[in-house]
């Protein structure tokens, strides 16, 4: 089954280092305030064209909403939909789907080693509110960073930093760093993220973060189709692609 673009959400928070301290602040410097907007302003523009109304962002029901942030984590959005559409339909609550032996929602993604700790979290929610706070999220089996983030912003929206590798990706190549499978855990990485995300409509950034690292700057980018001007993206300016100013 296809994956999304190499995603890898939820794993433990970084090891702050002297080199990531160094590099911290040189990004700090390298990084200008105007850069930041520009980048927020396209954004959330193209955001308005193109916000995809997946099921999960017009959810009400919490054990619903945090059982699709969990399904999304390291699977394709598109491939999520229908598992979830019967999941909402059959299961109103975690004691429902915890009650239900033969239930499997995993198995459906072709993820069937995560099937065990979804069903921890149901047993755990069972009967509970699903907390709000983020050190008691990282509590419950099978929530991480990048799921206890998405839960707030965009089911309680409360402001939360979304960084994965598709937003690590966006951001190497805007603003021209390299990066590798441990850049999102490196502090200097998250102060960054923390920076760039706004304070007010953070949950619509957000969307447009995800929306647009998953149909624009994915592991192909469509520079050509980006509404990022070549002068802007460090990367569109060499690869000769993003519209021209
Ligand atoms: S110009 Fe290309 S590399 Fe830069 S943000 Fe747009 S799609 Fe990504």
């Amino acid at each position: 089954m296809a994956r999304q673009d190499e995603s890898c959400r939820g794993d433990p928070l970084p090891e702050n280092t002297a080199d990531d301290t160094a590099v911290g602040a040189s990004m700090k410097s390298a990084v200008s305030d105007a850069s930041i907007r520009q980048l927020r302003r396209s954004l959330v523009r193209w955001e308005k064209d193109n916000f995809a109304e997946f099921p999960w962002r017009a959810c009400h029901n919490h054990w619903h909403c945090i059982a699709a942030e969990v399904m999304l984590r390291r699977t394709a959005a598109t491939q999520v939909v229908p598992v979830f559409q019967w999941f909402a339909a059959k299961y109103e609550t975690a004691e429902a789907f915890a009650d239900d032996n033969e239930a499997a929602v995993f198995g459906q993604l072709g993820l069937r080693q995560r099937e065990r700790e979804f069903r921890k979290l149901a047993e755990t929610l069972r009967g509970k509110r699903i907390p709000r706070e983020p050190a008691k999220l990282l509590e419950l089996p099978g929530v991480g960073p990048y799921v206890a983030a998405a839960y707030r912003c965009f089911h309680l929206h409360i402001r939360d930093v979304i960084v994965d590798t598709n937003v690590v990706r966006l951001y190497g190549r805007y603003w021209g760093f390299e990066t590798d499978g441990g850049t999102r855990r490196k502090r200097w990485f998250i102060e960054l993220a923390e920076r760039v995300t706004p304070r007010r409509r953070f949950w619509w950034f957000n969307y447009a973060l995800l929306d647009f690292t998953r149909e624009i700057c994915n592991q192909r980018p469509k520079c050509d189709e980006c509404p990022f001007s070549a002068r802007s993206c460090a990367l569109g300016r060499f690869a000769g692609g993003g519209r021209r100013p």
